[in-house]
């Protein structure tokens, strides 16, 4: 396995002086180094051709003894120097001060086709971060965050990448409830990758501790290879990064409210300064549409992080950065006015957003009104998100009252449909109906474009339970079945129908289905 390796976050920012792989707080460093731990029997369960092909990797490199080694983190590939980031964060919206990678370990950075691309190993052992963490991971986060990075590149959202999943051989202690019920569990390590890992709260650290100069030279190192195309780094840049960064998290939140995808734990230190989806945990993917709704039972009495209030957290961590980032500018005026404008940008995009997965190409004013009354709808009764749409794309204009019988489907229980829901329901097709005649597509030029949009296959929360309880029992088969189904998301996979139906009613309260704790 032959990697270019071209490593520069090690390189140009400062070091932690202290080597010694103890837990405690790290001063004036971007990092610290740390040789992953050993596992004591590496087994590959799965690995993604299609990014190892990015990387410029050899598809038979994916079965080699040193991808195993490397991977899993018995050895560190040549001339390579492993280390943890350091980094802060606002956890549901409290200040938590240093957190860092406390269980991630940063192997190298390769340069491949003008690219460049971080491997990141996920529960490879402890760091200097790991505070009362063991800095390991277990199989059924690992499956998830594994499945899922992948399933959302292939929606066109964007995030952060897996190459590998494996299992380490080491048992990890957790109690997954946090109800006093320890367990062990296979213990599991994931290689992620991206162009960078940084996160806001890389800023917030040096921010917090007034170590200005630092704060300059992370920002000036993320600007120079993330965002070359601002130029010097100047109070100008600093404001147009913050613009940018800005721009490509609305960008990324509106396509996590596109596919019905929950991220669960917003926090600063999960949000990329890319605008990734980063740091798969509680996550979780709608199956009724619902604002409310949240996979985390960590956060089940306030709901910071449900639904519909994606959009507006990520306001408010964009702000926490645009506090870190106002000693570089020491103006607040221009922060401010790019705050403001995400939420009127957030009305557009959103607006356009559901315009495409209703199949319209022409702007209206009553646009909006439509949207409304469409969720309104789908809230009055358990309608699943991904099946209404994709059924919608059946619609045929012309008939408003055949409009029910083709998303019939997407119902959890017709008998809740009572005469008003009904007639709300019949309402709302004669509306879309007249506004689709102010459309010039015909019925197939819309569905196709709509299935584009609308997916018909997502990792739905109790598909990855399923390879959850089968990897656990020492069956990988379903992890590589769901890896290929999510590959085609918006195909039509006549043999894979199954996975398009709404969620079992078993899977319903079953924990890991709707129900996940922040423990993995
Ligand atoms: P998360 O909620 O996974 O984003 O993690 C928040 C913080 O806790 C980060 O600093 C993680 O590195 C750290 N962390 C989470 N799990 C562990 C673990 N098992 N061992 C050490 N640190 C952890
Ligand atoms: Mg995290």
């Amino acid at each position: 396995m032959k990697l270019n390796i071209s490593d520069t976050y090690n390189k140009e920012l400062p070091s932690d002086d202290n080597s010694e792989n103890t837990r405690r707080q790290v001063f004036n460093a971007a990092y610290s180094s740390v040789i992953p731990k050993k596992p004591s029997n590496p087994i590959l369960l799965h690995s993604s051709k299609e990014l190892a092909k990015e990387l410029g990797l050899e598809i038979q490199d994916l079965s080699s003894k040193s991808f195993l080694e490397v991977f899993s983190g018995s050895s560190i590939y040549p001339n390579t120097n492993p280390y943890a980031m350091a980094y802060a964060g606002h956890q549901f919206g409290n200040w938590a001060g240093q957190l860092g990678d406390g269980r991630a370990i940063n192997l190298f950075e390769i340069n491949h086709n003008n690219k460049q691309w971080a491997f990141q190993l996920k529960g490879a052992g402890e760091t200097p971060y790991s505070r009362q963490g063991d800095g390991l991971a277990v199989l059924r986060s690992s499956i998830r965050e594994y499945l899922c990075s992948e399933a959302m590149y292939h929606l066109g959202v964007p995030t952060t990448r897996a190459l590998s999943l494996m299992i380490s051989g080491d048992k990890v202690l957790r109690d997954m409830l946090y109800d006093g019920n320890s367990a062990y569990e296979k213990g599991a390590i994931v290689c992620r990758v991206a162009p960078t890992f940084i996160r806001f709260g890389n800023f917030e650290l040096f921010a917090s501790r007034q170590d200005f100069k630092n704060l300059k030279k992370l920002t000036d190192y993320t600007i120079a290879h993330f965002f070359p195309h601002l130029g010097k780094p100047n109070k100008t840049a600093y404001v147009n990064l913050f613009r940018e960064v800005t721009q490509n998290t609305l960008d990324m939140i509106i396509h996590w409210q596109r596919v019905g995808f929950v991220h669960g734990v917003m926090n600063t230190d999960n949000m990329s300064i890319l605008g990734l989806t980063i740091d798969y945990g509680p996550y979780g993917w709608l199956e009724g549409f619902d604002f409310g709704w949240t996979p985390n039972t960590t956060d089940k009495q306030n709901k910071r992080y449900r639904f519909g209030n994606q959009p507006n957290i990520g306001l408010w961590n964009l702000l926490q950065l645009a506090n870190a980032l106002y000693p570089l500018v020491e103006e607040s005026e221009p922060f401010e006015t790019i705050l403001k404008s995400y939420q009127k940008d957030f009305e557009i995009k959103s607006l356009e957003m559901m315009r495409s997965k209703l199949g319209l190409f022409a702007e209206k004013d009553s646009d909006l009104k439509l949207v409304t009354s469409l969720e309104d709808c789908l809230l009055a009764v358990e309608t699943d998100m991904t099946i209404f749409f994709r059924l919608l794309s059946n619609y045929e204009k012309g008939e408003p009252l055949r409009g029910m019988s083709i998303v019939k489907d997407a119902f959890y229980d017709s008998d809740k449909l009572d005469e008003n829901i009904i007639s709300g329901w019949n309402d709302w097709f004669k509306e879309y109906d007249n506004r689709l005649l102010e459309e010039t597509q015909i019925d197939s030029q819309r569905k196709k474009a709509m299935n584009l949009t609308n997916p018909k296959y997502v990792l739905r929360n109790y598909m990855a339970q399923l390879a959850i309880d089968d990897a656990n029992d020492g069956d990988y088969k379903l992890i590589g079945e769901l890896f290929n189904l999510l590959k085609h998301p918006y195909d039509n996979q006549p043999e894979q129908e199954k996975w398009f139906a709404k969620r079992p009613e078993w899977a319903r309260h079953k924990v890991g289905c709707s129900m996940l704790s922040c423990s993995s």
